[in-house]
């Protein structure tokens, strides 16, 4: 059982929306640097550990200052991403570019910053050296096709875009080293939300053994594996987080086997977590605006699925509660919807919460990695501002709410007036 709770009470929040309007998205600064410390310790075995935070989970610069400072890099897979991360100082090799269908500007952009390219095709190859150069450091991909059974989420690898097969990634270093590449990284990605420790370590045992086989047939020497992000968090209150020790535990022991037992080189390694990095650690709070009575009983917030498309998008289950209610009896049983006009606009359908009166402020929780940042202006909505509970107990804005203004700044109105439809 996990306690789903904001914390912060009812008249804090309340006190919070006379600065900051709902509906907005908030951080708990604490509780992601507690949750950073536990995951680095889990890891601390390994001189070289490194945690890539996805940028895309929340791709804000506070947000990353606060986990540049924890010791984590950065992972992305776009320009603005190597943007962001650069504006913060995360540059060098504390970057790894993650992409696919990458167009040569990112890669070279990824270049400049000094970034390990981690290569999604082996066609990239060329293309990298026929419009950038080829760096000194290069990472492949590795997707294991049906060797591997595939989640929800991210589907069956042998289905999924990214990535080299086992093939194409023996071929892919031996070009590279032809090439006169000298170090080389691993990364496989293959799973998403996924809350099984068994799981990593299946990918943790397949990348070392395949690091094995490749030192082997190509005479080449790794620096580090990449185990991916992926790692779930529990979403309803009755499931359990990942046991970041136990999940560190069993990595180092595979890795003693594997590879200090085999006389394989040292390795770091690497994780690119988003997820469970902010996730828990994220909540959007929105006031009830109406009540409706109907087939069913809704309650409608002032927020939509334009601030979180995740139960629109896939079904996702966010816990609800509402504040103040944390204690209250889970007898009403309703939809929890925004204004959009789409009808998967709700954020939780057929869900038991507190008896709740207009006015009320409604917390989604774990809104803290693919929250926002999935946000959109479909319906002309805006997407909502961010703020930072620090750990002294103050909120700061840590991104502005959309204006009407930022939402019409692509179009010109003033041309309008010459143009005759
Ligand atoms: C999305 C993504 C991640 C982060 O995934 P989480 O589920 O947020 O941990 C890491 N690496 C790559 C390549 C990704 O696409």
């Amino acid at each position: 059982m996990v306690a789903k709770k904001i914390p912060m009470s009812r008249e804090e929040l309340e006190s919070l929306t006379e600065r900051f309007p709902t509906p907005f998205h908030i951080y708990d600064e604490k509780g992601i640097r507690e949750n950073a410390r536990r995951l680095q310790a889990a890891f601390a075995w390994n001189p070289g550990f490194k945690e890539y935070y996805a940028v895309k989970a929340a791709p804000n610069p506070y947000l990353l200052k606060i986990l540049k400072s924890e010791g984590f890099g950065s992972d992305c897979s776009s320009f603005g991403e190597l943007l962001l991360s650069d504006e913060v100082g995360i540059t060098g090799e504390n970057i790894i570019f993650t992409s696919n269908d990458t167009p040569a500007y990112e890669y070279q952009k990824a270049k400049d910053l000094g970034a390990i390219i981690n290569l999604d095709d082996i066609s990239h190859i060329q293309y990298l050296e026929d419009h950038v150069g080829l760096p000194e450091l290069v990472c492949c991909r590795y997707n294991p096709g049906a060797l591997k059974a595939g989640n929800a989420i991210i589907g069956h690898p042998e289905e999924a875009k990214y990535g080299f097969t086992r093939e194409q990634l023996f071929e892919g270093y031996r070009i590279l080293r032809d090439k006169g590449i000298k170090r080389f990284g691993l990364h496989t990605m293959v799973a998403s939300n996924e809350l099984e420790i068994t799981y990593f370590l299946e990918t943790a045992h397949m990348l070392f053994e395949l690091v094995g086989e490749l030192s082997a047939e190509l005479g080449i020497e790794f620096e580090f594996v990449n185990l991916g992000g992926g790692i779930g968090i529990p979403y309803k209150p009755e499931e359990e987080a990942v046991d970041l020790e136990a999940l560190g535990e069993g990595v180092r022991k595979l890795y003693e086997e594997q590879i200090i037992g085999k006389g394989i080189k040292s390795l770091d390694i690497r994780l690119e977590c988003g997820r469970m990095i902010t996730g828990p650690y994220g909540y959007l709070v929105g006031r009830v605006l109406h009540k409706k009575n109907t087939y069913k009983q809704y309650v409608g917030l002032d927020a939509s699925m334009a601030n979180l498309m995740r139960p629109g998008m896939y079904g996702a289950y966010h816990h609800v509660t509402v504040a103040g209610k944390e204690d209250a009896t889970c007898d009403f049983v309703c939809d929890v919807t925004g204004s959009l006009c789409e009808n998967n606009d709700k954020f939780a359908i057929d869900r038991a919460i507190p008896q709740v009166d207009i006015g009320d402020l409604v917390v989604i929780h774990d809104a803290g990695a693919h929250g926002h940042s999935m946000g959109f202006n479909y319906n002309a909505k805006l997407r909502s501002a961010e703020l930072l509970l620090r750990e002294d107990g103050s909120v700061v804005q840590i991104r502005r709410g959309e204006t009407i203004e930022d939402h019409f700044a692509t179009l010109d109105l003033a041309g309008l007036e010459s143009f005759h439809a």
